[in-house]
């Protein structure tokens, strides 16, 4: 083909939005607001990033709509927690969609899991029960340190899809990195007084920033990630804890805050309500914003505590 007519065949395809022209944005497509954060810090001011999720939408219960196989189907890349948080819709939502760029194994398509180590891999599979967390905790996203992985994904994806911009995504990477270094370790050390300061939760939700965070898990609410508790295991955990084993009860706004205040109560410690995604409070509007935001809470309430 002669240059003329390579040309015109780009020109043609990038009208029919079949292949991003140079100055265009990329289409990011991602499940949460998490990593559609991640998506634009490493993108920059070159991606257009939607998240099919809202920031108080829990990732692990979702739906897959029509809606979302449209949108996918138009989009440059796609990034996928993984782990099995979308293991409800992203399949089907993959399956359908005729954009086979986006498919698992496709340049387009990125799980942002990969390489990460996750925590609590269970040695039995309890799906039968209801398990939500099959491979482990999914929800890597709370510790920025550990994200960077995920954001380092993200830009190899990035730069598949858009090489001419490598130096870009690569710069912002690295700027990402640096950036979460600074803030984590600043964190670290302003909890060092309060390390292995134990927590209720409701989810296994927050696990991978209190371990960053040197704070130990003492009881979950849920018996299993994603099954209600009984009143039998609420009792118990009320009957196991005094305010000498734990500090607080600790959960996310979308579970039952009449059962985080019954075992709160029940035990005689504070209730905490931090925020599960970016977008879901005031300052988290990006992963070290939603970290900060967190950690923030938390150390307000502990040093209340201890100065009690
Ligand atoms: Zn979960």
């Amino acid at each position: 083909m002669n240059t003329l007519a390579k040309r015109l065949l780009a020109a043609l395809l990038i009208s029919l939005g079949l292949i991003p022209s140079a100055s265009a944005r990329l289409r990011v497509t991602t499940t949460t607001t998490d990593l559609a954060a991640l998506a634009e810090t490493v993108g920059g001011d070159r991606v257009d990033v939607f998240s099919l999720s809202r920031p108080l939408q829990d990732a692990h219960y979702l739906d897959a709509t029509p809606g979302m196989i449209v949108r996918i189907s138009r989009s440059d890349l796609f990034i996928e927690n993984g782990f099995d948080l979308e293991m409800g819709w992203v399949p089907e939502v993959l399956r359908e969609t005729r954009n086979r760029n986006v498919r698992s194994g496709g340049p387009g398509h990125v799980n942002a899991s990969n390489g990460i180590q996750a925590i609590q891999v269970p040695e039995r599979i309890h799906r039968d029960m209801g398990d939500v967390h099959p491979s482990g905790n999914p929800h890597y996203t709370l510790d920025p340190i550990i994200a960077q992985q995920a954001a380092r994904n993200i830009a190899d994806g990035l730069i598949r899809v858009d090489p001419r911009h490598a130096d870009t995504y690569r710069a912002n990477l690295e700027a990402f990195i640096a950036r979460s270094d600074e803030v984590v370790n600043e964190w670290v050390a302003r909890f060092e007084p309060h390390a292995g300061s134990r927590l209720i939760i409701y989810h296994k939700h927050f696990d991978y920033m209190f371990e960053r965070l040197g704070l130990g898990i003492a009881d979950s609410i849920e018996p299993l990630p994603g099954l209600a508790p009984s009143a039998r295991h609420v009792a118990g955990l009320i009957a196991r804890h005094t305010p000498d084993t734990v500090r607080m009860v600790v959960m996310e706004p979308w579970h039952d805050q009449r059962v985080g205040r019954q075992v709160a109560d029940g035990i005689g410690v504070p209730l905490l309500i931090l925020c599960p995604t970016v977008g879901s409070c005031e300052g988290a509007g990006d992963l070290i914003g939603l970290f900060e935001t967190n950690a923030r809470k938390l150390l307000e309430l502990l040093e209340a505590e201890a100065s009690e």
